[in-house]
């Protein structure tokens, strides 16, 4: 998959021309990101969340001349949102190939995305701690809850949420029950469920690190890899209706953009 292979070549490699400028954009927008994202307490089950009113509220006074404007979150702004690594659409190279078994297709680009989630994560995870993310938000009015083995939710930093997602889906991809790798032993019924929710679980970190590590993203001159990343994995889920519209929401600006242009 030349997309990987290019990311994995690409990495660390500074994408940037300007990068004074830049970084100068980022020290404004990430001012202006401080005091535009307010956690909110309030606490969702992992399987459900919704959408805080408070913006809505917020639009209906803001014909005040008191009204301060609303920034977009830095990745949403120029020029972050535009910078991606690959050029054109990612609809064409996630179809399934012709001869390729679904299920083999479906496990393997799993496992890709996993493997390069998982790699980025660890490279930022020094930056969500405790005190940075006490809680697993994907921006303002969606925060998860992780559900224990008794249904119990409960309310972990981000840090601990992450690592049960990626231990959890790890044992999964491991799981000989669930992605064979034995020639002629067939993917279960319950697969497509499976990857459903591993999806589910994996955009909420993809949405976590846009909302709140998006400025360490730039500032290791990742944000080209990232944001390519991010329309593979979205156009893949598309393909393959892996993700639910609701699961999406947090991100829904930035997948309308892509869809607009055509990537995803
Ligand atoms: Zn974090």
């Amino acid at each position: 998959m030349s997309f990987f292979n290019n990311f994995s070549r690409g990495f660390g490699r500074s994408s940037r021309k300007n990068k004074q400028q830049q970084q100068q954009q980022q020290q404004q927008q990430q001012q202006q990101q401080q005091s535009s994202f307010l956690r909110t307490s309030s606490s969702h089950s992992s399987v459900q969340s919704t959408v805080s009113n408070s913006s809505n509220n917020f639009k209906a006074s803001s014909s005040s001349q008191y009204a301060p404007p609303v920034p977009k979150p830095m990745f949403l702004s120029q020029p972050f949102i535009r910078t991606a690594l690959v050029k054109g659409s990612f609809k064409t190279i996630v179809v399934l190939p012709k001869y390729v078994d679904m299920g083999e297709w479906l496990a393997l680009n799993t496992f890709e995305f996993f493997t390069y989630l998982n790699l980025i994560y660890g490279i930022i995870s020094e930056f969500c701690t405790v005190q940075s993310c006490p809680a697993m938000s994907a921006g303002p009015g969606f925060d998860y809850t992780w559900l224990d083995g008794s249904k119990k939710q409960i309310r972990f930093p981000a840090s601990r949420y992450i690592d049960l997602v990626l231990t959890w889906t790890n044992n999964k991809l491991n799981d000989q029950s669930i992605f064979p790798t034995k020639a002629g032993v067939p993917f279960p019924p319950s697969f497509p469920v499976t990857l459903q929710n591993i999806f589910k679980q994996m955009f909420r970190i993809f949405a976590h690190i846009y909302y709140n590590h998006f400025d360490a993203i730039v500032h290791l001159s990742m944000e080209a890899h990232w944001n390519s990343f991010f329309a593979h994995f979205i156009s893949f889920s598309k393909e393959f209706e892996l993700l639910d519209k609701r699961d999406t929401e947090p991100l829904r600006e930035l997948i309308e953009w892509l869809e607009a242009q055509g990537k995803v």
